[in-house]
């Protein structure tokens, strides 16, 4: 008799604290908006990036409906050597595209939560030990020529060559945590230029060290290599739709965002750490 009353005593006293000790804590969901091959973000404007020089800069201000003083604006008058170009677009172009469902995805994100840097990947190599040595992030293999997403808003910290990552993108965010995207074709943008989740960074590709077409994600704090996947939703399940952008959006009294950059890319008007 006594050995059940004390079961009884006690149990309920678990059930409370785990309520008290473990709350379940909840964040604020973030809509993001994420870029895809019609539709991308750049310095507040949307449009689409382009391999330079492949139509006349006439021809393309014309198919995407905006001057071509606006291409040389956003570009930076094409200060330093780009081999990508983002053009921006109109808002009949944008129209026509949300007109054909083309419009980017929205989903539902906390905002601790990274964004998987691309959408519906495959797994190829997981973060941990693997024979030869120790992988320090995720290998999500796509096919070439894949948009890959900032996970998190930050400040571009690298974007180039780097050794065996190949073309690769570094951003810093603002809870001190760098990520990295590797083995890319393409990088857009420049040190020091910020991004939003979401946005475009670069073209996946094969460059670098690499035995196929995939995304090299590397997450780290105070340079230690951290486990991607403990900073994103469970597995490779991505969230869901919210609905994807449909309403036309008046841009035109949009800012630009007017930083400064010395010739290296540095931008000069924000402390940049490294
Ligand atoms: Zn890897």
């Amino acid at each position: 008799m006594s050995v059940l009353f004390a079961v009884a005593v006690v149990v309920p006293g678990i059930v409370m604290a785990s309520e008290t000790y473990a709350p379940e804590f909840k964040a604020d969901l973030l809509d993001v908006h994420i870029d895809n091959k019609y539709i991308q973000s750049h310095r507040g404007r949307l449009g689409r990036w382009v391999r330079s020089g492949s139509e006349p800069l006439p021809v393309l201000a014309r198919k995407f409906g905006v001057s071509t003083d606006e291409i040389r604006e956003i570009n930076d008058q094409f200060a330093g050597v780009r081999s990508m170009i983002f053009v921006p677009m109109g808002l009949e172009k944008y129209n026509g595209l949300l007109n054909e469902g083309k419009g980017r995805r929205v989903v539902k994100l906390d905002p601790r939560r990274l964004l998987w840097p691309v959408e519906n990947p495959a797994y190829s190599s997981r973060y941990g030990i693997r024979r030869g040595g120790n992988h320090n992030g995720l290998d999500l293999a796509c096919a070439p020529n894949t948009i890959v997403l900032a996970a998190n808003d930050g400040v571009v910290t690298h974007s180039g060559w780097f050794g065996a990552l190949g073309q690769a993108v570094a951003i810093r965010h603002p809870d001190g945590i760098v990520t990295w995207y590797g083995h890319n074709t393409s990088v857009f943008l420049k040190i020091g230029e910020e991004v939003r989740r979401g946005q475009a960074v670069a073209f996946s590709g094969n460059t670098g060290r690499s035995t196929g077409p995939h995304v090299h994600f590397e997450v780290r704090y105070q340079n230690i290599a951290m486990n991607p996947e403990d900073f994103m939703e469970a597995g490779l399940v991505q969230p869901g739709v919210v609905f994807r952008e449909s309403t036309p959006m008046d841009f035109s009294n949009v800012e630009h965002e007017s930083a400064m950059f010395d010739e290296s890319g540095r931008r000069t008007d924000a402390p940049i750490e490294n």
